[in-house]
């Protein structure tokens, strides 16, 4: 396991860089029965370089509140709005929306219909606590949309609590349109049970379970908007259309969890144990200058993506979901794309969820038989509580960043002289009670250490920018920590 425990510097046996192991601790035990004083003081003059890992699972962030609120996630549920995609047969982005295909209970604007519905029935349940709500407009034809075609977005909005942070957005999504095996079908049965209806049941459960608790005992500072898109198959264009508002309008999106194929397809080789969590590196919407800085400070594994994903991974480690996120250091399946790309592209924080082994044979395919193979997206492939599992570690993600604070604004590394310690600097964030400076190898996948800061907003460690990465996160009083914000190099 590459992973290490991120370690706390209050730990008694604060200790110099040698102790990174258990056998190293055991060693340490021994030097320490033979030299206590000695080397007593010995840490103590040290007391700001990392400590020993000790083991993960020690290090769990969870809120008793969170967790409560994620054992309300229902297979049930689930299996019931996954049903119910699949029954309007076909929900192709170019399948009829007319009023009498709605009244019959076939195509893509019966779906939309219901997915609206649907939110509507959970605003009421929590006493209008959502904004129901659309976007939609019509695509020009492209080589996957013969004609101009109506999109049409579906999503509902549980505004933050506190209006000083209202303003920062964290959404969960999933593409509710499907196809079969001709992406220009939009008459023959095109069940989507995996692809999407499953990523569009996370975000309906997510919406369903968060605005429960906002309406009984949970209060979320920042805004939550549970959205499902419409043209994923077609080109992304729902995200597309959908990330551009946003950039537009200038929303802090602080994250995007865009869930595609969470079925967990009941194939023999599959491990419903795990999600896979993708992430892109170098971010799609980087400046020439910031590419540029990229390279010159090894910060390829350190989008704002790439953070999103870890503290996914964090959340995995906090919380039992039932299932434990598996990061891909890449952007998507091999040349596959996703809509979380369409949010990569304005600039925002987004990633994707995947179950672990796909089977191409229940995706994009025209439901049939052939040599004894059988072919199609079905609901009877799809493991419900796989489903479930991912919407809760959805659901403790979007809850944990909705009530963090902001992520630390104006993070930098002090670089005016040359040495071999690290001073970082930061803004104050609205709320923040402490702060936690984590950093890591460079050769490490996640963050490895950290040193808490509960006096002011600088911090001097005793160990070298050159070795290792940085980032610092704000945390409330109750423990609730941001998203952490990588240094920018202060002459
Ligand atoms: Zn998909």
């Amino acid at each position: 396991m590459a992973y290490q425990k991120n370690s706390r510097i209050s730990s008694p046996f604060v200790c110099p860089n040698f102790c990174t192991n258990s056998d190293a601790l055991v060693l340490l035990a021994i030097m320490i029965g033979l030299s206590l004083t000695f080397f007593g003081l010995r840490c103590r003059a040290q007391e700001i370089a990392p400590g020993p890992p000790p083991r993960l699972a020690a290090d769990r962030h969870a809120d008793p509140k969170i967790a409560e609120l994620i054992e309300g996630v229902s297979t049930d549920r689930i299996r019931e709005t996954i049903g119910k995609l699949v029954s309007f047969q076909n929900r192709s982005t170019i399948s009829s929306q007319d009023e009498e295909s709605i009244k019959a209970g076939k195509g893509i604007g019966t779906a939309r219909e219901w997915i609206k519905s649907e939110f509507e029935r959970y605003a009421k349940d929590c006493g209008g606590c959502l904004e129901v709500k659309t976007d939609a407009f019509t695509e020009q034809p492209t080589d996957r949309i013969p004609k101009p075609t109506v999109i049409t977005n579906v999503y509902a909005v549980l505004r933050g609590a506190d209006p000083q942070q209202a303003n920062r957005i964290v959404l969960v999504t999933g593409h509710y349109d499907s196809r079969n095996s001709d992406t220009l079908n939009g008459t023959d049965p095109a069940p989507g049970a995996n692809d999407d209806a499953s990523g569009a049941a996370v975000s309906l459960e997510c919406a369903r379970v968060l605005s429960k608790a906002a309406s009984n005992h949970l209060r979320f500072p920042a805004t939550i908007i549970f959205l499902t898109v419409a043209g994923e198959e077609q080109g992304l264009n729902g995200s597309k259309h959908f990330a551009q508002m946003a950039k537009e309008q200038g929303w802090k999106l602080e994250a995007v969890l865009n869930n595609d194929i969470v079925g967990g397809d009941r194939s023999p080789k599959q491990d419903a144990s795990v999600v896979r969590v993708f992430s892109e590196g170098v971010p799609a919407a980087a400046t020439e200058a910031e590419i540029k800085r990229i390279r010159m400070l090894g910060g390829e594994s350190d989008s704002t993506s790439r953070e999103l994903a870890r503290y996914v991974a964090d959340i995995g480690r906090s919380y039992d979901t039932g299932v434990k996120p598996l990061l891909v250091f890449r952007l998507d399946r091999f040349l596959r794309g996703g809509d979380h790309y369409s949010f990569n592209q304005q600039g925002f924080a987004a990633v994707r969820f995947t179950e672990f082994r796909e089977n191409f044979n229940h995706q994009h395919q025209t439901p049939r038989s052939e040599n004894g193979i059988e072919y199609g997206d079905l609901p009877k492939f799809v493991d419900y509580d796989y489903v479930a599992h991912v919407a809760r570690l959805n659901a403790a993600t979007l809850a944990s960043l909705a009530s963090a604070p902001a992520p630390p604004a104006n993070v930098k590394m002090v670089t005016k002289n040359l040495d071999n310690d690290s001073t970082l600097t930061w803004d104050a964030s609205t709320d923040a009670s402490s702060y936690e400076v984590v950093w890591r190898s460079t050769s490490a996948p996640d963050w490895e250490y950290v040193q808490i800061i509960t006096n002011g907003t600088r911090a001097t460690l005793k160990v070298s920018k050159d070795n290792e990465i940085f980032a610092v996160r704000a945390v409330d009083a109750a423990g609730h920590r941001s998203l952490p914000t990588i240094p920018e190099p202060e002459r």
